[in-house]
């Protein structure tokens, strides 16, 4: 069967289609692991730690010491929880040891925020994109680090992480970004020598997935999916604590997922994809349609809530399209936990009958129920997942 490949090859005729492209597997060292638990996890006991790192109490020991006394750990006080015996003092980061510097940039727009060790924003900015040269856009990152730098006030970040939709390659070269027009573009290395800082690039749907996991709703799970709504749909999938990341990453394959038969065309023609009935788009496309004009999202969003039968036949369609979604992924992969994300996703607090009906008749009865967890609608999640990547990479190369 080549079907599938003669037509991403009709799509991206000069896409680089090898296997062994997927990122680099990252760097790992026993204070790497000790340092990535203590993120994920603390606080937490040096008896806990020591145990799922496999270490001795010498060697954990060893491996924190210079950790505490840079003040990257610290010890954090837990009166009585250590009985009779020695106070329990669990680790944790300092989480204010460093900070960082998250952009997501879309055709239009560099989005950013400055994080702490957590990815907590600290604050947030945006500049409109004039062009999407190369030249422009690290101009236009620059500029945001240097006004991001200022909300802070405090010390240079330690890192910055880049998000774009596409797909990236060894952490800094953008392969292919449609909404920049970009193809093969070293982004990662243009930016590194304008600002003199290590740069980390992610496809944005792989850095949201990676925040989630270490920060945010998915933290210290092993098995989950994500799906984004937005300007179109995205699919992350962690797997045995480790995102399913490959060569096909970054194209969108999540993004046309057939879902109905009887709804609308995506642009690359599919019906009733999950393009076509989630993204923000096309929502606000099937509302206009019934009502002969045009809407905002937050137009949908507030007719819906309000009760107008237009809006609120097209999110409660969209929430079933959402239910059969979660039922294929919980099916197929089998996670039991989805989480919804993207600033498209408001809807699906208007539609949660409909989306529960559908997730249910595509569910066997005796399989596990779905845990559904729904993020922030704010669009800078997007930039927090950049600073999710760029914080994950610090780690890997801390000696
Ligand atoms: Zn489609």
């Amino acid at each position: 069967m080549s079907v599938t490949g003669s037509t991403l090859e009709e799509h991206w005729p000069d896409q680089p289609r090898a296997a062994g492209s997927a990122p680099e597997p990252e760097e790992s060292s026993p204070r790497h692991e000790l340092v990535r638990e203590v993120l994920i996890h603390g606080p937490i006991t040096r008896g806990t730690l020591a145990r799922k790192l496999g270490l001795s109490a010498a060697s954990l020991t060893r491996l924190s010491k210079p950790l505490l006394e840079d003040g990257f750990l610290i010890e954090t006080a837990e009166p009585g929880a250590g009985g009779v015996g020695r106070p329990v003092r669990p680790l944790d980061v300092q989480v204010d040891a460093q900070w960082h510097i998250g952009v997501k940039l879309t055709g239009r727009q560099a989005f950013g925020v400055a994080t702490d060790l957590r990815a907590s924003v600290l604050a947030e900015d945006v500049i409109d994109l004039k062009s999407s040269s190369l030249e422009h856009v690290v101009e236009a990152v620059s500029e945001l680090m240097t006004r991001l730098a200022l909300s802070v006030g405090t010390k240079e970040p330690s890192a910055l992480g880049v998000s774009v939709g596409g797909q990236v390659r060894g952490s800094r070269l953008v392969a292919r970004a449609p909404f920049l027009g970009w193809r093969n573009v070293d982004l990662g290395g243009a930016l590194e020598r304008k600002l003199g800082l290590a740069v980390v690039v992610a496809n944005d749907v792989v850095a949201l997935t990676e925040a989630e996991h270490w920060f945010g709703l998915g933290r210290g799970l092993d098995n989950f999916a994500v799906i984004t709504t937005g300007a179109g749909v995205g699919y992350g999938l962690v797997m045995r604590g480790r995102q399913m990341v490959t060569g096909d990453t970054g194209l969108g394959l999540g993004g046309h997922f057939p879902l109905d038969a009887s709804g609308p065309v995506c642009l690359e023609g599919h019906k009733g994809c999950s393009t076509a009935m989630l993204s923000i788009p096309s929502i606000c496309g099937m509302v206009a349609d019934g009502l002969g004009r045009e809407v905002s999202y937050d137009d949908v969003m507030a007719l819906a809530g309000a009760g107008d039968p237009v809006a609120l036949s097209v999110v409660q369609t969209s929430g079933q399209a959402l239910g059969r979604m979660i039922a294929a992924v919980a099916n197929l992969t089998m996670v039991d936990t989805v989480i919804l994300a993207g600033e498209g996703i408001g809807f699906v607090s208007l539609a949660e009958a409909s989306l529960d009906e559908a997730l249910r008749s595509d569910r066997d009865p005796e399989a596990s129920a779905v845990r559904i967890l729904v993020g922030d609608p704010d669009f800078g999640v997007w930039a927090r997942g950049a600073a999710a990547v760029a914080i994950q990479t610090l780690v890997g190369r801390i000696k």
